[in-house]
């Protein structure tokens, strides 16, 4: 804990720890210790980790990257980081991201942006580390903490860590409980650790999971000892390779990347076979569409009333001034879209055109996999993004479709409500880490993880 708040002083420029708690974090490691001597410690015990910013911690600031939660101190804690507390692991403090995870590049953070630790070979452009689980990926590729929670709804998670090379996983929708995280998009959110490499996140995946009474989207099924289920053999499964994720104008190192990685788990002794998920394309439309719908749902509750930041209204400001006055200074632009297209979405004249369509095509995505599934095919291999890491600004302000582009791999693994793993592959032509990612049956991630250690 000590070397960590340590690197974390000297690390400003990476921006990626955005409340630093270092008192309560020597509290807990102390605390740790001490179980440890007793021969009492729990799986991470005194283990020092991060949380992202969309995690509410007990009295810690808990902002969603967002002014509009400027100053909010939870008066609880949520499931998943009281999980890890539980089992031992030391909080050092929160963790940049996208305004309430909505982006991929860090560049929406109400706190400006965290910080890719790499760079390009031959140049000195700051890179983003991807969002919205950018903090997270960052700290833990510069080893700021020793692993970090995050959040995909979208992408946060995987995408993140294939830009900077680390492990993260997206359990199955309804492993880990959502209590007490900043709700997105409540039917795509989950949580899940981001990791140096596949054990750790077996270990802290097991840690974080629990069937709680508090989200009824939680399951009931017992969490698997998963670091158990890592042997290492995948002799006989079959691994489907999806035709519609060799998408037009692919890089052709993202491409080598992919059938390397095929090879890798051919030589572990598992099948490989071409399998077809028909509907893919209308995934990135459905998402988008799906997301803002429920974010502006969600988001009607910052009001400037029940949290954090409200206007200073002028004499004879009513209500409605404040509800727009709060909303306007609060949220970021990209939120802001959000909230405009979810609400157009689901106006009664648009619902049945997009919000309705949308949830049809979800159908449609999520039967592709059962098909495949049903099939005998027990992990889908795809790149984890459709390049490595770009600079920050080079997207910003540009058009926005642009930026949801860099979803295409991962949206339907949330609209599926699957689990899906990146793990770093290799490196591009100009030193860059990228990810590949396992795709797995639901509720089978100890089986996932296992699959995904083949490729490291
Ligand atoms: N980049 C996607 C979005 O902006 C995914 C975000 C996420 O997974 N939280 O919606």
């Amino acid at each position: 804990t000590e070397a960590c708040l340590k690197a974390i002083e000297g690390a400003d420029a990476l921006n990626a720890f955005v409340h630093k708690t270092p008192e309560i974090a020597l509290e807990r490691a102390r605390a740790a210790d001490a179980r440890i001597a007793q021969g009492d410690a729990p799986a991470m015990c005194g283990l020092p980790i991060g949380i992202k910013d969309l995690f509410c911690t007990k009295g810690v600031p808990s902002q969603a990257a967002s002014n509009i939660l400027k100053g909010f101190l939870p008066e609880y804690e949520s499931t998943v980081s009281q999980n890890l507390l539980d089992a031992g692991a030391v909080m050092l403090g929160k963790l940049n991201m996208d305004e309430f995870a909505m982006g991929s590049s860090n560049e929406t953070s109400a706190y400006g942006n965290a910080v890719n630790p790499w760079r390009r070979g031959n140049d000195d452009t700051a890179l983003t580390p991807g969002g919205s689980s950018g903090g997270s990926a960052s700290a833990v590729a510069a080893d700021l903490c020793l692993a970090a929670t995050g959040t995909d709804t979208g992408g946060s998670i995987r995408q993140p860590a294939a830009f900077v090379g680390i492990t993260g996983i997206k359990p199955t929708y309804g492993r880990c409980s959502r209590w007490g995280i900043v709700a997105f998009a409540s039917s795509l959110d989950q949580a899940g650790p981001m990791t140096k490499d596949v054990r750790d996140a077996a270990i802290m995946l097991e840690a974080m999971c629990s069937s709680d009474p508090k989200d009824s989207t939680s399951t009931d099924l017992p969490v698997p000892n998963f670091e158990a289920m890592l042997t290492g053999d995948i002799r006989g499964k079959t691994i489907g390779i999806p035709k519609e994720y060799r998408m037009d104008g692919m890089p052709d190192e993202i491409e080598a990347l992919w059938t390397r990685g095929a090879e890798m788990l051919k030589d572990a002794g598992a099948k490989i076979v071409d399998i077809s998920l028909p509907h893919t394309k209308y995934a990135l439309p459905a998402y988008y569409v799906i997301a803002p719908a429920e974010a502006s749902s969600n988001l009607a509750r910052y009001d400037g009333v029940r949290y954090g930041h409200r206007a200073k209204l002028a004499q004879g400001d009513g209500i409605t001034e404040m509800y727009e006055k709060t909303r306007a200074e609060g949220f970021g632009k990209e939120v802001q879209r959000r909230v405009m297209v979810g609400t157009y979405v689901l106006s009664a004249g648009f619902y049945d055109a997009y919000y309705n369509r949308a949830r049809k095509v979800r159908t449609l995505i999520k039967k592709d996999f059962e098909d495949v599934f049903a099939q005998g095919v027990d992990a889908i291999l795809t790149p984890a993004t459709p390049s490595a890491a770009f600079g920050l600004g080079e997207m910003q302000d540009a058009d926005p479709v642009q930026m949801y582009l860099n979803d295409v791999f991962t949206v339907t693994v949330n609209l599926a409500g699957l689990p899906g793993i990146a793990v770093p592959a290799g490196l591009d032509r100009q030193g860059l880490p990228l990810g590949l990612q396992l795709i797995g049956r639901p509720w089978e991630e100890g089986d996932l993880l296992n699959t995904a250690l083949a490729l490291e």
